[in-house]
């Protein structure tokens, strides 16, 4: 079980500029930075080690979940991990059901997000003290401790935790087959980076043809701000992939119900396996009319990665309303509420597809699906897990993805399952990121966060922390200094020619050569004030 009490719990706000390039951009979301609500906990654990958390935002608004996961750090600090992880049941209600905090909930929106940042480190933490990859702690865990881990509140009337425990026991049959199978073949994937809706279609074509070369078979290509450019993109998608590869659709909730019918009807043609999020994540009767409608076109509905929590899976699969679930590691309350969805799912015979666009969410989901496979679905039918190829360079331990799957990740000091276990990265100095590693992440995050701070308008932040990630540390001095010579040039400008500006209102000059070299000098005062401004805000960034 767990060891050392919880001595801190640290939240940082941490923002990448992905809107400069378009990553990421869909039709409800078309400039997101991808960003995350960081969270360490640290114990009095004589090992030392930590727990490493995050939750996945979008840019505005991540400090107000920093702010959420303040709040429930109450909770937390103080309590023996053994304590947490003893009763995780108990321990994830008491999160969710804080008298007060549960009414900006309760178990959706910014609190819930809060939750999973926190849960997560707990998870990560946990995984490290018992020397194994989070997946692989799931795996061995025993059905009933597994299901001490879940609140099965609200969600009795489709699954009983009679009927769970049943579900994991059929489980435990062929297990240690699947577990070889993962871990010499890993888990089924599909790639959404070659088609975000901002991509121009030259863009598509050529990630398109790299992705083919790199073995990709199943593609997502974001839909639904303009017909036509759907109608374009998917048959350029579709005659670039071919009929044999596997084609889905993304809205991102643009659509009303009746239109969300008609406008994938007429994208049929080009055999989508799923549109996803087609409206509202809160309308369950809405995705169920969508999926019965589609149902005779072969097109199935997916979603899950804005659904709030259990209750909302429940009901979208009570409704038949969707044919693929799409569960979200930050979304739902991290492990311990996502096991329950998995287990739901499996009743319901729905296959498990979760999200991973967005950063970090590829390195946690990975777990869970992984596990998922193992213990819960027994099938690889029909299912694969999201890829998106950003931002993984800031993972100490980025995910692994050969012939188009994610290979388990085998970080384990003790040995005992490592199968490489002398190679650097599974080396137990470096044991600390688990599911979620940053200590490299951690240094941006420093200059993000500085610059966060500064209180400017988003363009200009934008600038800097494009700075602060394009310009090698060794080389900011010298530009520091450039600037800095720029700005006492443009300031020694300034004086003299403020000086001449009054002396020459004072001569009363007023004729046209004189008023356009006025005109001229006002412009450059404007743009060494601009310079000044901007020099000082590049002094915030570390020189490390
Ligand atoms: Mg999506």
């Amino acid at each position: 079980m767990g060891r050392g009490r919880v001595l801190g719990l640290a939240a940082s706000d941490v923002r990448f500029p992905t809107s400069l390039a378009r990553h990421g951009s869909d039709a409800m979301h078309p400039d997101p930075d991808y960003s995350a609500v960081y969270v360490v906990i640290e114990t009095d654990a004589p090992d030392g080690l930590k727990g490493y958390g995050l939750t996945f935002t979008l840019g505005k608004g991540t400090e107000v979940v920093v702010c959420a996961v303040n709040a429930l750090s109450a909770h937390v600090v103080n309590k023996d991990l053994d304590e947490i992880i003893g009763d995780f049941r108990g321990f994830y209600r008491q999160l969710t059901s804080d008298g007060q905090l549960r009414w900006i909930g309760p178990e959706k929106g910014a609190v819930h997000l809060a939750t999973a940042a926190i849960l997560n480190a707990v998870w990560d933490l946990w995984a490290k003290q018992e020397g194994k990859p989070l997946w692989k702690l799931l795996v061995d865990m025993d059905p009933k401790q597994l299901l001490s881990c879940i609140d099965f509140r609200y969600i009795t009337d489709a699954l009983t935790e009679e009927e769970a425990l049943t579900i994991l026991q059929s489980g435990l049959v062929g297990k240690k087959q699947r577990e070889e199978q993962m871990l010499e073949y890993g888990y089924p994937a599909y790639t959404t980076s070659c088609a975000w809706l901002g991509y121009p279609d030259q863009q598509l074509k050529q990630l398109c043809t790299e992705a083919l070369k790199d073995g990709w078979t199943r593609f997502k290509v974001k839909v639904g701000a303009d017909l036509q450019d759907d109608i374009r993109r998917c048959r350029l998608v579709r005659e670039m992939i071919g009929p044999e590869n596997i084609l889905m659709l993304d809205a991102n909730q643009r659509w009303e119900v009746k239109e969300a019918i008609e406008w994938v009807s007429k994208l049929a043609e080009f055999k989508p396996l799923w549109i996803e999020e087609p409206t509202s994540p809160d309308d369950i009767l809405g995705h169920a009319t969508i999926a019965k409608a589609l149902a005779p076109l072969g097109i199935g509905v997916a979603t899950g990665e804005q659904c709030h929590n259990r209750v909302i899976f429940k009901q979208l699969l009570q409704a038949q309303a969707l044919s693929y679930v799409q569960v979200d590691s930050c979304r739902l309350g991290s492990v311990n509420e996502n096991l329950s969805v998995l287990l739901m799912a499996k009743k319901f015979q729905v296959p498990v597809c979760p999200h991973a666009g967005g950063v970090g969410l590829c390195e946690l989901v990975q777990h869970l699906i992984i596990f998922d496979y193992i213990s819960i679905s027994g099938s690889l039918e029909n299912r694969m897990c999201e890829y998106v190829d950003h931002l993984h360079e800031h993972f100490k331990y980025p995910v692994v993805i050969k012939n188009a799957s994610y290979m388990p990740p085998q970080l384990n000091p003790l040995g005992s399952t490592n199968r490489n276990p002398t190679s650097e990265q599974h080396s137990p100095s470096k044991m600390e990121q688990n599911p979620t590693s940053f200590s490299h992440l951690k240094q941006e995050q420093v200059a993000l966060d500085d610059l966060n701070k500064s209180q400017q308008s988003m363009p200009r932040r934008y600038r800097q922390a494009s700075l602060a990630l394009i310009c090698p540390a060794e080389h900011r001095n010298s530009f520091w200094r450039i600037i800095r010579t720029w700005e006492l040039l443009c300031t020694l400008c300034c004086i003299i020619t403020k000086s001449r500006i009054t002396a020459m209102e004072n001569s009363s000059a007023s004729h046209n050569g004189h008023r356009k070299w006025s005109l001229n000098i006002c412009t450059l005062i404007h743009y060494s004030d601009e310079m000044f401004s901007f020099a000082t805000n590049i002094s915030q960034v570390p020189h490390n």
